[in-house]
């Protein structure tokens, strides 16, 4: 199928209309958000550095890749309060920006010793010229993409789908199985669900099944909580999408948690944790999930990784009075 930037847009906007009175007025909404990304400010390319970086748990060496970055309008933001945003940019050392704030897209190859496995899919230049570079920071890690076994998912958005699947609708990672939530899987292939969507959000599931046909013949699907190979165990965070879900890592007492997009907004979210992003298929229950990690997080000094934590997203939760303060994890030789 084509794919477009106007549809990408139209699709994850419409998105949260599925699951609810969430937008009142999806066609307004639209309108707005198309003229705040038109007005946000772009860049035409964006290849400062190679970009992927190397972190180790126990026996697993993680490398982070940045597939690039996207802006994201403020209106996208529910319950975004400039003054507060403000504050909390002021805290995390980052610069404040008005009308939208950057995004990093992330990815994360893990190097069990036995498999590599490819955790999230990028997003396709399309997109925005700021994306789309997955390819290129797997090549400069020295990862070739034949050597991935499995491609893994936290949920089936366009942004962590679009690199699985080469433009003639084969599979790019061609000795890759697929492995994701049952729930989630079934959520993009029930047709009560798609049919009964309105038109721009049949073209988000449309493209999730497109990205993901290539590996149907050959995809693992799990329930719940489950030990997909030793040490990596995953773990439901329902609310972003229905079957969104972390993984777990735990290897000679070290851990790391992958939690997908829990957060879309570092210097945001974690001083207030209530934001929502208008992605959310279930923004309440996405809400109660993002709490209940953090708190987890910060009580067991847990490291986490997210898919759109500032690169290369890796690091911890602090509690900070009512709310939380994220702490990038240091350098460490992996
Ligand atoms: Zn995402």
């Amino acid at each position: 199928m084509e794919f477009t930037k106007r549809r990408f847009l139209k699709g994850l906007i419409a998105a949260p209309v599925l699951a609810g009175p969430v937008l009142a007025a999806p066609a307004l909404l639209m309108s707005q958000s198309e003229k705040a990304f038109a007005q946000a400010p772009k860049a035409k390319t964006y290849n400062d550095t190679p970009g992927f970086y190397h972190y180790r748990v126990g026996d697993f060496k993680i490398t982070a890749l940045l597939d690039g970055y996207f802006e994201m309008p403020t209106n996208f933001i529910k319950g975004y309060d400039e003054k507060a945003a403000k504050a909390s940019t002021k805290q995390s050392y980052r610069r404040f920006t008005t009308g939208s704030v950057s995004v990093p897209v992330n990815a994360y190859v893990i190097n069990t010793g036995k498999e590599l496995i490819l955790l999230g899919g990028g997003t396709p230049k399309f997109m925005g010229a700021t994306l789309g570079q997955l390819p290129a920071n797997m090549a400069a890690a020295g990862i070739n993409p034949d050597d991935i076994t499995k491609v893994m998912l936290t949920h089936t958005h366009p942004d962590h789908v679009a690199a699985f699947t080469t433009k003639n609708g084969s599979k790019a990672f061609k000795n890759a199985k697929l492995i994701l939530s049952e729930t989630e899987w079934n959520f993009i292939h029930n047709d009560k669900v798609r049919d009964a969507s309105p038109k721009d959000f049949k073209s988000m599931i449309d493209y999730a099944r497109a990205a993901l046909a290539p590996y149907k013949a050959d995809r693992q699907t799990f329930k719940g909580a489950t030990e997909l190979f030793a040490g990596i165990t995953s773990s439901p965070l329902p609310g972003h999408t229905p079957g969104h879900t972390g993984y777990e890592l735990n290897s000679k007492g070290e851990k790391l948690f992958f939690w997908g997009d829990v957060t879309h907004f570092s210097t945001l979210q974690f001083a207030n944790p209530d934001w929502k992003v208008i992605f959310d298929a279930d923004p309440e229950l996405a809400k109660k999930t993002r709490h209940a990690i953090f708190e987890r997080a910060s009580a067991e000094r847990l490291a986490i990784a997210g898919a759109h934590v500032d690169f290369p997203g890796i690091g911890y939760v602090e509690k900070s009075g009512n709310a939380y303060r994220y702490i990038p994890a240091p350098w460490m030789p992996a």
